[in-house]
């Protein structure tokens, strides 16, 4: 026997499955709403102006390329922290709150898996029911079970708020709860302000973990009103794990930027939980890569950058904005027999579109449109040069 005889093949990302699928289709016009990104109206991913300058300023300065602190860069995390809590936190000025750089969102969400599992052996973490796929599995590997609280209800195709605070009361203290702050991946659904006042309400009452994970701040309303979840949390003095991605609202896919922010209970508790996070980033990576961080960083600190990240930003949103708006028109034009106006109250990329996984094989196999089999299609990959088919393509299939 080998040393390799008992491993089993590891089943597939569903996602990448359905891109691999994809690039295989040859036929002319197919359109693939399976991914999770932002495409412009020619169907590129963006290269931002704002990145572009932070990043030519970069390269002629031709710095050299030591090693980060194991928190990465200064600018950065501070950057980081102030688009969640704003620039005047008084919880950041009393020192309460710590923000480490970190590989992408989900990198953040895995250095804050590995503490807590270490603070709290015996808690369990409670997803979303859907939730981004990575949630479940990341959670796991970290040694927790996951569970799931209710959130989406096929039959209204919005929140099913009942259930999902009667799960959340009903979750012994010290929880882990992954609450996603804005813009829900995979429905596009987001609790009312008003909702999510009871949530935290909850959250504090039975003393459970909030964990927020904002992927998607700016695509929903604008960058400050997508924090005003992380801030009602904090004006609550709660305790809480933020991760948060500049992956989508920067383009920055590759370059791996996102960030873990805690807020703790007072400066000192702060100052030694950074302590254990850098041994859990020491022991996995020992520090973050330079390159997208500084980018960021740049933008972030330059008011003049910043003003024109914010438009670019505004940009991207508003053109997702304008897609939700023709699809539903345009399914109507179609002959769809459906109403599809819910599409309009969900925010950010995703959208569960309601159709059923036999409509989803239908639709790319009759009609070259991918779509991920729960109904999930990404309104971000959509364009003026595709919309009217896939609006056909859905109208026929419905
Ligand atoms: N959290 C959610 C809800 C997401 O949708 C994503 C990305 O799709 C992430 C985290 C991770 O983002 P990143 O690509 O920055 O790791």
């Amino acid at each position: 026997s080998t040393l390799f005889d008992s491993v089993e093949l590891a089943p597939r990302d569903p996602i990448l499955g359905l891109n691999e699928q994809y690039n295989a289709d040859t036929r002319p016009g197919k359109v693939n709403l399976g991914v999770g990104v932002y495409y412009d109206d020619q169907g590129r991913i963006p290269l931002l102006s704002a990145v572009r300058k932070a990043e030519t300023a970069r390269i002629e300065a031709a710095a050299a390329r030591g090693y980060l602190p194991i928190e990465g860069i200064a600018g950065y995390n501070a950057g980081a922290q102030a688009l969640l809590l704003g620039k005047d936190s008084a919880l950041a000025a009393a020192g309460r709150v710590l923000t480490t750089q970190a590989l992408g969102g989900t990198g953040a969400l895995k250095i804050g898996a590995d503490f807590l599992r270490q603070l709290l052996p015996a808690s369990k973490v409670l997803i979303s029911n859907p939730s981004w796929e990575n949630h479940r599995a990341l959670f796991e590997r970290a040694g927790f079970e996951v569970g799931t609280y209710g959130y989406y209800d096929a039959a209204t195709r919005g929140l099913d708020f009942d259930a999902m605070l009667a799960d959340l009361k009903a979750a012994p203290a010290k929880t882990v709860v992954v609450l996603h702050a804005c813009c829900h991946n995979p429905t596009g659904v987001d609790p009312t302000m008003d909702q999510w006042k009871q949530i935290a309400s909850v959250v504090k009452d039975n003393n459970l973990v909030p964990f927020l994970d904002i992927a998607y701040q700016g695509f929903g309303d604008g960058l400050t009103e997508d924090a005003a979840v992380v801030r009602m949390f904090a004006d609550l003095d709660l305790t809480m794990f933020i991760s948060s991605s500049f992956s989508k609202s920067f383009s920055l896919y590759g370059e791996r930027v996102g960030a873990l922010t805690v807020v703790a209970g007072s400066k000192d508790e702060a100052t030694r939980v950074l302590s254990q996070l850098k041994r859990v980033i020491r022991t996995n990576y020992s520090n973050p890569p330079t390159h997208g961080g500084t980018v960021v960083s740049t933008v972030l600190n330059s008011p003049e950058l910043f003003a024109m990240w914010e438009e670019e930003l505004a940009g991207m949103r508003d053109r997702i904005r304008l897609m939700r708006k023709q699809l539903v028109e345009k399914i109507q034009e179609h002959g769809g027999k459906q109403d599809f106006s819910f599409v309009l109250r969900q925010r950010g990329m995703f959208s569960y579109s309601g159709l059923t996984s036999a409509q989803v094989d239908r639709l790319r196999e009759e009609h070259g449109v991918y779509a991920v089999s729960s109904g999930r299609i990404c309104v971000a990959a959509l364009n003026s040069g595709n919309i009217d088919k896939v609006a056909a393509g859905i109208a026929a299939v419905l």
